[in-house]
């Protein structure tokens, strides 16, 4: 069948889908002799699904990138996000998502690893670099960042020891705000980085207690950018020239979310489990629902629907700039999830 339209990189939101490599342990059970199951276009931003039966038809659909096994988050990054990314330090509200089946590499492109930094480094290292470089007298940059989960519609801080329960607010303008959110001023990528190991690490000793529910759960990096310009402004004031100084303060904000596994959406294998994939289900849903409002510039009813869709809520209105990463991973009897997650991706550009 014939491609869907192409996508371009003109609208609000670009999607990108990323395949990650074959794994050692699924090479040693002899994984990659079998087929992949769709073929990467990069150079089209084309994924083709070959028919797998006689009654399935082929389908492509083109996004705005796509990245094989080869590819690293430096490309991604370089190619779909840099220019995004620094648009916080103009006041633009950008978000980014990584969607997919658990062990696809959401984790992997987003956090990365020390040798292989992944989107939430390099988004640091462009803003921190435009601060240098742009800093003057007149002009100062403040930002502050939290990093959260969501977990069966709780969120939690993930800066603080134990991991704090936050309540999500909402003021009379709209505005949200949080009741126990740590939020840390930042000065350099080092201290970021650090902040978010520490918390990390406070994860993983509550790992060995509890089941590890990193695919259950959403996590929200997110970074507030101040920005202060002061000049002066000559007036003339009954006649008489006078200095005025005027400030002008723009906040952008920037969000790097790493969603639960997609599976969760659809298997449910216990009771906890069926509520824990409701839960999920229905924020994915409702989060579809306004990318793809978005992408067609048109009105957002509401983002009250769920913790994730409302923590963003300010993030996806107005200026809002918005990238989907698509995970998927190689394996052939993954194909209906990979599908899912393609099918997602090919809604939301
Ligand atoms: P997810 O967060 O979607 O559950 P992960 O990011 O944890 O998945 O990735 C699953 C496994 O695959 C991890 O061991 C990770 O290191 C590896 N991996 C993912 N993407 C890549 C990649 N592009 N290159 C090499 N290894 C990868
Ligand atoms: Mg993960």
């Amino acid at each position: 069948s014939a491609p869907s339209p192409a996508k371009g990189s003109s609208g609000r939101v670009k999607v990108v889908v990323r395949c990650r490599p074959y794994l050692k342990k699924e090479l040693d059970r002899g994984e990659g002799e079998k087929e992949i199951p769709f073929i990467l276009v990069p150079e089209e931003g084309k994924v083709e699904l070959p028919a797998r039966s006689e009654n399935e038809q082929s389908q492509a659909m083109v996004f705005d990138h796509v990245y094989d096994m080869n590819s690293n988050t430096q490309d991604v990054y370089n190619e779909v996000l840099k220019d995004m990314i620094e648009s916080t330090v103009e006041g633009y509200n950008v978000t980014t998502f990584a969607y997919g089946q658990t062990a696809s590499g959401k984790t992997f492109t987003m956090m990365g690893t020390d040798e292989r930094p992944g989107i939430i480094r390099l988004s640091m290292q462009t803003i921190f670099n435009y601060f240098k470089q742009n800093t003057t007298e007149s002009r100062t940059f403040l930002v502050r960042v939290s990093y959260m989960e969501i977990y069966n519609e709780k969120v939690f801080d993930l800066l603080s020891k134990d991991h704090k329960q936050v309540k999500v607010l909402q003021d009379k303008n709209k505005n949200i705000a949080f009741d126990g959110l740590r939020e840390e001023v930042v000065r350099d990528v080092e201290e970021v980085m650090h902040i978010i190991k520490k918390g990390e690490n406070f994860r993983s000793v509550e790992k060995t207690f509890a089941n590890d529910n990193s695919s259950r759960s959403h996590t929200i990096f997110r970074m507030v950018i101040e920005r202060k310009e002061e000049f002066e402004l000559n007036e003339e004031v009954n006649g008489k020239n006078v200095t005025k100084k005027k400030t002008i303060v723009r906040i952008g904000n920037l969000n790097l979310v790493d969603l639960a596994g997609s599976e969760n959406a659809s298997k449910h294998d216990s009771d906890e489990r069926a509520r824990e994939g409701k839960n999920i289900n229905l924020s994915l849903l409702h989060l579809k629902n306004i990318i793809l409002r978005l992408s067609k510039g048109q009105k957002i009813e509401s983002f009250r629907d769920s913790k994730l869709t409302r923590i963003l809520s300010q993030s996806l209105g107005g200026n809002a700039r918005v990238a989907v990463l698509c995970a998927i991973n190689p394996i052939y009897d993954n194909y209906g999830e990979s599908k899912q997650t393609l099918h997602f991706g090919n809604c939301a550009g």
